[in-house]
């Protein structure tokens, strides 16, 4: 079976589950119903504005609580989800549950910038742009409130049908968030066409910073690009006060890491931004930028 993650937050595989048949088939029929039977969540993280010291917008993180093996993290059940042709379903219900829940937030008065991520898969889809101005309409949310965060590697992949969805999320007013940024091989020219608002350096470069030069160099080089290209930038996975520290001198415009929150349900982010910003009207948590 599963063994419980350090941390007791997440159950790890073990190798061999990965090609373990039977246990895929059990995770594909218990995924299947997921949604049905209510277990999937998101959970959210802060994204830090540097100068103002608040949180400027949330990521959106899918958890699938499965009755028996606890939280599954998204790194072993998307791809499942992918494979079995489920990532479509899954993927608007994230739409579908991340607009329910910026119309809740303002109902409360809480005009919070919410980023999804989303998978290739989606990006193919026909309509993809038409379901998400329709889930926006539907719960009243500006376009400009959400962002779609997708991989580098993924907006690199310059099909027609990629295209067509760039086209049309530009078209009604979401703009992109470039994911992981620094692991694929960007052509400079093709990202100034892309509509992105956003650039957020992977935490490999982040978690480097401390001890290596290169790391340094990387990250000085890619923040003047983005600034260049008028992106904001973000650092991922930011664990430490030197990380954050290097990060700052290098120009950095947000941040998100465990050294500042962790992703939390939605019920917990209202206490994590009470507790740090006491004094603040309620929309006040969210100036205008990017999410
Ligand atoms: P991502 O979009 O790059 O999200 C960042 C991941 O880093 C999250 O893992 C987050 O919990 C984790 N993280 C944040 N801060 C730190 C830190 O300081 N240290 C460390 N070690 N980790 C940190 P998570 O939630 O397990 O998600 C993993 C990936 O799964 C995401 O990477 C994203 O690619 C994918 N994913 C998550 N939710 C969705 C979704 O709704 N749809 C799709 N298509 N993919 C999703
Ligand atoms: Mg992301
Ligand atoms: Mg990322
Ligand atoms: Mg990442």
């Amino acid at each position: 079976a599963a063994k419980r993650a350090g941390g007791g937050r997440y159950k790890l595989f073990e190798p061999h589950m990965e090609s373990d048949a039977a246990w895929q088939l059990e995770l594909q029929n218990a995924l299947r119903g997921a949604i049905e039977r209510n277990e999937l969540a998101l959970h959210y993280q802060p994204k830090i504005d540097v100068r103002q010291s608040r949180s400027s917008g949330v990521e959106a993180l899918l958890r699938w609580n499965h009755p028996v093996h606890g939280a599954i993290a998204p790194a072993v059940f998307i791809a499942l989800a992918e494979r079995f042709g489920l990532i479509g379903k899954i993927g608007n219900w994230v739409i579908e549950e991340a607009c329910r829940q910026m119309a809740e937030w303002a109902a409360q008065g809480l005009r919070m910038r919410v980023a999804i991520n989303l998978s290739v898969h989606q990006l193919r889809e026909d309509d993809l742009a038409g379901r998400i101005e329709n889930a926006l309409r539907a719960h009243g949310i500006d376009a400009g409130q959400l962002l779609c965060e997708i991989t580098e590697t993924v907006a690199m992949e310059d099909t027609r049908a990629t295209q067509h969805t760039f086209d049309g999320l530009a078209r009604i007013g979401v703009y992109l968030s470039i994911d992981d940024f620094g692991t694929g091989y960007s052509s400079l020219n093709y990202l100034r066409h892309l509509p992105a608002r956003q650039l957020k350096i992977d935490s490999s470069f982040v978690s480097d910073l401390e001890h290596s030069q290169q790391a340094r160099s990387m990250v000085g080089a890619v923040v003047g690009l983005a600034h260049a290209l008028g992106l904001s930038v973000v650092a991922e996975g930011v664990e430490t006060q030197g990380q954050r520290d290097i990060l700052l001198a290098a120009g950095c415009d947000e941040f998100q890491g465990f050294f500042f929150a962790r992703p939390m349900p939605a019920s917990v982010l209202m206490a994590w931004l009470q507790a740090r910003h006491p004094h603040d009207a309620g929309n006040g948590l969210a100036p205008t930028g990017a999410a």
